[in-house]
């Protein structure tokens, strides 16, 4: 939704083409959620969910840690003000060289999925601490993450093993349950197998300490989503179930849920027309489509709410489409979105809830489009 600050700067600042304006009050908020619903679990940014340096500052400042996939993304937390031992490279498919480059940086903390990333690993960073993914089943999310990343749970226990005998600190278990997960019961299922890899491992000697519950936590877009704090009781309730009285140190990694609603995209409508004369369906074109930054309507996915000045008009279902000339370049088809029959060339419309995953996935110039520009107050 546009906070009062948001409305006041499009009314004052009037920026031409389309932007994404983020207010950092309200990632200040979702921190303080986060830390509520889960006071015992250390918080871990995912920094590629929006890395606007404002952002980073504010919740280095806040003392939140940073998950990066990338060494640029290691570079923009430490620009940010955070240490090394607040940073961790969660991504299980890395280059050696740029492990060797984190490693250099201070970095001690790294995500693995398989025995060969373990032995990039160890040579690369000696005796750095390890944690292994485990796959997800992705059930309930909205962007599931399953298949590409992580690993049966009884190969990460071969995994960690394998890990400790190279001279690393195998330390836990890693999940992901899909991004903008509204099922609160998918962290019980992964923290059934976490349990079950580290007792697996303390059978063999090996302690594992830490769990690292990941993101997944949503933002509100077309239908309520439950609150942090139910989101924390229930992961909790998991927590005690499984580990019952020896809960291990566990880390979350939010990214939709930290910046997601903090953030409104200004657009424009470009073009209203039919395809025939016949035709009941209206085709609206925006200035921003898949390309501008809307890449997360693939598969029509993710439902973005849209807000215009006419919104008290009657609605109809229309094609909603971007402005490039691709035509994979349509956000909404198969399920049409209703828009005021009024809507007309030249508005502006609102898209909420664009403060994730937006900014980074605009392409550079697409049909001489520039990317996406944000403005954060
Ligand atoms: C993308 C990602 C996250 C953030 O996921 P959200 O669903 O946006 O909260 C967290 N951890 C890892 C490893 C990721 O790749």
């Amino acid at each position: 939704m546009a906070t009062q600050r948001i409305t006041d700067f499009l009314a004052t600042r009037r920026p031409d083409g389309p932007c994404l304006i983020l207010d950092l009050d309200v990632v200040e908020e979702n921190y303080r959620a986060f830390e509520k619903a889960l006071p015992d679990s250390r918080i871990f940014y995912a920094v590629k969910a929006n890395p606007a340096p404002e952002i980073l500052r504010l919740l280095s400042s806040m003392g939140s840690n940073f998950d990066c996939a990338s060494v640029s993304e290691i570079e923009m937390a430490m620009n940010a003000g955070a240490t090394a031992d607040r940073i961790s490279f969660g991504n299980t498919i890395k280059k050696e060289r740029d492990i060797a480059r984190a490693h250099d940086l201070g970095i001690g903390l790294f995500a693995v999925d398989s025995a060969e990333e373990v032995e990039k690993v160890a040579r690369a960073a000696p005796g750095a601490k390890v944690f292994c993914r485990v796959l997800t089943d992705g059930e309930g999310a909205e962007w599931p993450l399953s298949r590409k990343f992580g690993c049966v749970p009884q190969m990460a226990v071969d995994v960690l093993v394998y890990a400790h005998q190279l001279g690393l600190d195998a330390h836990g278990v890693s999940f992901h349950v899909g991004s903008q997960q509204t099922d609160l019961s998918a962290w019980d299922r992964a923290l059934a197998d976490a349990h079950r890899v580290f007792a697996s491992l303390a059978k063999q000697g090996i302690h594992l300490k830490m769990v690292n519950m990941g993101g997944g936590f949503p933002t509100r877009y077309l239908r309520d989503v439950p609150e942090a704090q139910a989101y924390g009781q229930a992961i909790f309730g998991a927590l005690r179930k499984h580990f019952g009285n020896r809960i291990p140190e566990t880390i979350i990694e939010p990214g939709r849920g930290m910046v997601g609603n903090a953030g409104v995209i200004k657009a424009e409508v470009v073009l209203v027309s039919k395809k025939a004369d016949n035709d009941n369906v209206r085709w609206v074109y925006l200035d921003i489509g898949k390309f501008g930054g809307l890449a997360e309507t693939m598969d029509e996915a993710i439902r973005y709410p849209i807000v215009t000045a006419r919104d008290g008009d009657e609605k109809e279902p229309c094609v909603l489409a971007g402005p490039t000339c691709d035509s994979a370049d349509v956000l909404y088809e198969k399920a049409p979105y209703p828009l005021p029959i009024t809507l007309t060339i030249g508005d502006e419309v609102l898209i909420e809830g664009t403060g994730a995953y937006t900014t980074t996935y605009a392409s550079v110039a697409f049909n001489g489009f520039e990317p996406l520009r944000s403005y954060v107050i």
